[in-house]
């Protein structure tokens, strides 16, 4: 079976890599030819844990995976070609663009030769498979292919382990042909028992934004938490703690914070906050999800200017963790970059630093911030706290689990810590004669 991914990003590549680790032969082309290049002498365009090796693995020895601009290329004897392009959020409305999505769709109509299955693993709302369905009918007839729809649950940070081993697979389709094709597919993952949901097309698309927004919808409610455990003296880490054993509830996802970030919560929020306006719907949870995820990015430095005030001019804020989460180098929609723009717009300089994406990080920021050294990215972690007046922990990588207090003390010129992870004990802290706030405790 010869497989496409259109769109070699942060889904196209993963999957295509660990596709061509079951086995199958895998073709990723993108429009980028910078991208491709880079890819193709054996370097990953993102930080991925494992992803390296598996590129090279894979291009290199069983030569199964490889790469191009061309999607006519791509094509020739495909048996099923994932669309795997990017679907922001438009940037006045809050619907997902679909641009790539449609130009995709009629390049494919132009390039399809032998019967194939075109599959939708972009996230893509309620309809989309559809109607790529009738463009790809005006150039061919509808015997000649199928569409699927096939959600990517993947996690950056975890994304090679996620893709071999999902929660669940989800095959949305109306063809036989398509599902049998589809379930061959996935057949590897029969010997781990993972479930495989068959389903209509237009329930396979509600079910990816339901499930990224139900997750949204969970951090949205303990950070909500967080404020009243706050306000009334509770600590929310306990709170967290004693709801999450209920198996109903669970553990996962109830971590109070700076607020949810990265390439699929907040614009995966947004869409399906669109499209059920749309269908005349009114989605009065999920708005509330959305609004309280806009507050909680400013909570940080709601408590920076509580203890500082709102004029932070010559104070210096060290940054630590910029990604919107460990494990990637991804900063889309990152709480760490509402935070510092708010610091030097109060006066403050920053001095940040990341473990894997200060390079992504400085795209965010303007650069006369940092010619004038307003923002300084530092090669490590300590470097960033000289003469600093508070420590920010924004993202909670590993390596800030346990710093050393004394260098701390050395290179500190105020004690303070603000944890937007909780990821240090307050009386420790405190006990050591640092200044410690946390996020609802
Ligand atoms: P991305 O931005 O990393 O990658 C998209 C790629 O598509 C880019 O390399 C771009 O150059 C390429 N592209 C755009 N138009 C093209 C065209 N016409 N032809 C060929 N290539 C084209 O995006 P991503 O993070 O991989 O996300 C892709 C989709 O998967 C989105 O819908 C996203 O919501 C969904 N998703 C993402 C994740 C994640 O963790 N990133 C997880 C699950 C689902």
């Amino acid at each position: 079976m010869k497989l496409v991914m259109v769109g070699a990003g942060y889904v196209g590549l993963v999957s295509g890599a660990c596709f061509a680790e079951f086995g199958f032969e895998t073709v990723c082309v993108d429009k980028d030819k910078s991208r491709i290049e880079k890819i193709e002498k054996g370097s990953c365009p993102f930080f991925e844990p494992g992803m390296d090796d598996l590129l090279i693995k894979h291009t290199q020895k069983t030569k199964l995976l490889s790469f191009t601009t061309s999607l006519a290329d791509a094509m020739q004897n495909a048996n099923i070609v994932f669309i795997t392009v990017g679907t922001p959020s438009r940037r006045i409305e809050d619907e997902a663009d679909l641009s790539a999505i449609w130009d995709v769709s009629h390049e494919i109509a132009k390039n399809i030769k032998n019967y194939c299955v075109i599959v939708t693993k972009s996230t893509v709302p309620v309809g989309t498979t559809k109607k790529i369905k009738k463009i790809i009918e005006t150039k061919i007839s509808s015997e000649n292919f199928g569409v699927v729809s096939n959600p990517e649950f993947l996690r950056e940070g975890s994304a090679i382990n996620d893709f071999m081993r999902p929660d669940r697979v989800v095959i949305g389709t109306e063809s036989k042909k398509s599902e049998k094709l589809m379930r061959d597919l996935y057949r590897p993952l029969n010997l781990i028992e993972t479930p495989i949901v068959s389903t209509t097309i237009e329930t396979s698309e509600v079910i990816k934004y339901a499930s990224n927004s139900f997750l949204a919808t969970k951090i949205g409610f303990i950070n909500q938490v967080a404020d009243l455990c706050e306000a009334v003296g509770a600590n929310v880490q306990d709170v967290a703690k004693g709801m999450g054993i209920d198996k109903r509830i669970g553990a996962k996802f109830l971590h109070a914070g700076p607020g949810f970030g990265g390439s699929c919560f907040p614009k995966d929020v947004k869409a399906i906050i669109h499209t059920a306006k749309k269908a005349g719907v009114e989605p009065m949870v999920l708005d509330a999800v959305e609004k309280r995820n806009q507050r909680q990015k400013e909570r940080m430095f709601d408590h920076i200017t509580s203890k500082y005030g709102s004029d932070l001019s010559g104070l210096i804020f060290a940054v630590w963790g910029l990604s919107f989460k460990p494990g990637t180098d991804d900063m889309r929609e990152a709480p760490s970059v509402v935070l510092i723009k708010s610091l030097i717009k109060a006066g403050a300089r920053v001095q940040a630093f990341d473990p894997v994406a200060n390079e992504e990080a400085v795209k965010k920021f303007s650069k006369d911030w940092i010619s004038s050294r307003k923002l300084t990215f530092c090669d490590d972690n300590y470097s960033a706290l000289e003469n600093s007046n508070a420590l920010v922990l924004i993202t909670e990588w590993k390596m800030f689990r346990n710093p050393s207090l004394s260098k701390l003390k050395e290179l500190m010129k105020n004690l303070c810590i603000f944890d937007g992870r909780n990821q240090y004990d307050p009386a420790y802290m405190r006990s050591n004669g640092f200044y410690y706030k946390g996020i609802g405790r």
